[in-house]
């Protein structure tokens, strides 16, 4: 299980070049050859031999030891001087905010972004949507904890959509004409439908939350509104720009940990992520050390 971390090269198999034991270096969720179709269109989610495989198709990185394929173009050096345990913030959270979420959603200067769902890949969008320098970004969630989060990660405007009334509220808050870019972060029917109902005429709604089930798409609504629906899993292909901000400071991704284990608590640190709400959670830490 897991596809998120950093480590310390122990083992260098012949095909690598780019790496010599001892190196310090951040996993991407992503594995990719770098060299079919898709790797050369950036689109590393799609790599015809990689893909989303660690801690799904093959072993993980919740272990003491990860095998990690075509390590050349799937792990990055960490850069000296940064804080190890935030980068593990850019293994997939980071990447998926920002490139599925931000980026797919075109988020532009004086926007009004609306971002359902305060967990931590929402969190990652809100950070990550102020590098554009949105006019507004109103969080929507159903717990305050997470949305008292927000605020301090730079949301302007705060929903708590539990009474129902999320559409009336964000249409309150934008002159009844919505939100120019609405991300789904959640990935269940009515957090969908919802952003079918506050997207602005000639917006955007990027949906990033993992579907389990299939939704209703308001078509009949929605095809004289001018606006673009995109879908995506991370290609994690922003992951060198996102750790020179990081380096530099302007994005600070340990805000997003909450919580730290030894390996030997592995099982706690589950049970803490299962109860998120509970035990005000966002991302775990679980170390070798
Ligand atoms: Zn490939």
């Amino acid at each position: 299980m897991g596809h998120e971390g950093v480590g310390i090269v122990e083992e260098v198999g012949s095909a690598v070049n780019n790496f010599k034991v001892g190196d310090r270096v951040l996993i991407s969720c992503i594995t990719s050859c770098g060299k079919c179709e898709n790797c050369k269109k950036s689109l590393y989610a799609h790599c015809e031999d990689g893909g989303w495989i660690l801690g799904h198709l093959i072993d993980g990185t919740q272990a003491e030891y990860v095998r990690i394929p075509h390590a050349d173009n799937s792990l990055y050096h960490i850069p000296e001087g940064v804080d190890e345990e935030a980068l593990v913030m850019l293994s997939d959270i980071l990447p998926t905010g920002f490139e599925i979420g931000v980026l797919a959603g075109q988020v532009k200067p004086g926007d009004t972004v609306a971002i359902v769902g305060a967990g931590p890949v929402g969190l990652a969008s809100l950070l990550t949507a102020q590098f554009y320098s949105p006019a507004e970004i109103i969080m929507i969630d159903l717990d305050d904890n997470r949305l008292d989060i927000a605020k301090k990660f730079g949301a302007t405007q705060l929903v708590n959509s539990s009474d129902g009334k999320a559409v009336e509220k964000v249409m309150a808050l934008t002159d009844n004409k919505g939100a120019d870019v609405v991300m789904e972060a959640v990935g269940i029917p009515p957090t969908f439908l919802l952003c079918q109902e506050i997207v602005k005429a000639g917006g955007h709604i990027a949906n990033i939350g993992v579907h389990g089930k299939s939704v209703e798409l308001h078509i009949d609504k929605l095809w004289i509104r001018n606006i673009t629906l995109t879908t995506g899993l991370v290609s994690t292909s922003s992951t060198p720009m996102l750790l020179k901000t990081v380096k530099s400071g302007k994005l600070k991704p340990e805000q997003l940990i909450t919580h730290r284990f030894s390996f030997d608590d592995i099982l706690k640190a589950y049970d803490v992520f299962g109860n998120a709400a509970r035990d005000r959670a966002l991302k775990v830490i679980i170390s070798n050390e």
